[in-house]
């Protein structure tokens, strides 16, 4: 079985198809996506943390005991930045370590607070057993068109398939 990370959490909550093709490794994220879900935003300010933790592959900053910190570009993917959040609050729980979320947004900068309730816990569960059994699907979910395709990555990958198909 795959792990789960919070970018496949990030896929989950935006396209389940685009966790499925990620997952599949069929193409990769452009530059260009990166920075518009911010995720450069925190390699460039890296250097400049004074206390992270490492939990998957990502690097939270610690603000104080008691909060981790995610610091994002604009609030447009806000409920998507907030189940990452809770996803690396659910992980430290399982190491033993309770914490509370934040997320900066620079562009209105706005500070939002996550807490991981035990509603929010049974969700999370719940969305994981999805993202699991999407990942051990053999077929990709079907594309919907939405408007968030235009900055996808997979954009021409989903939407020349369909043409394609169309035409046959
Ligand atoms: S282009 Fe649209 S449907 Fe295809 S993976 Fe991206 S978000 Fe999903």
């Amino acid at each position: 079985m795959q792990s789960i990370g919070g970018l496949h959490i990030q896929y989950y909550e935006v396209c389940k198809r685009k966790l499925w093709l990620y997952s599949k490794q069929i193409g990769f994220e452009t530059e260009h996506e990166r920075v518009i879900e911010g995720t450069l935003l925190h390699e460039s300010s890296y250097a400049r943390k004074e206390k992270e933790l490492a939990i998957d592959q990502a690097v939270i900053d610690v603000v104080d005991g008691e909060f981790i910190q995610e610091t994002k570009l604009s609030s447009k993917m806000q409920r998507v930045d907030e189940w990452q959040l809770l996803y690396y609050l659910y992980l430290l729980k399982q190491k033993g370590i309770e914490k509370r979320g934040k997320i900066a947004y620079t562009k209105e900068k706005k500070v939002v607070e996550v807490t991981l309730t035990e509603e929010k816990e049974r969700q999370l569960k719940r969305k994981i057993a999805d993202i699991n059994s999407i990942l051990t699907s053999e077929f990709a979910p079907k594309l919907k068109k939405m408007p968030y395709c235009k900055n996808c990555a997979y954009f021409d990958f989903c939407f020349i398939t369909e043409e394609d198909a169309d035409a046959t």
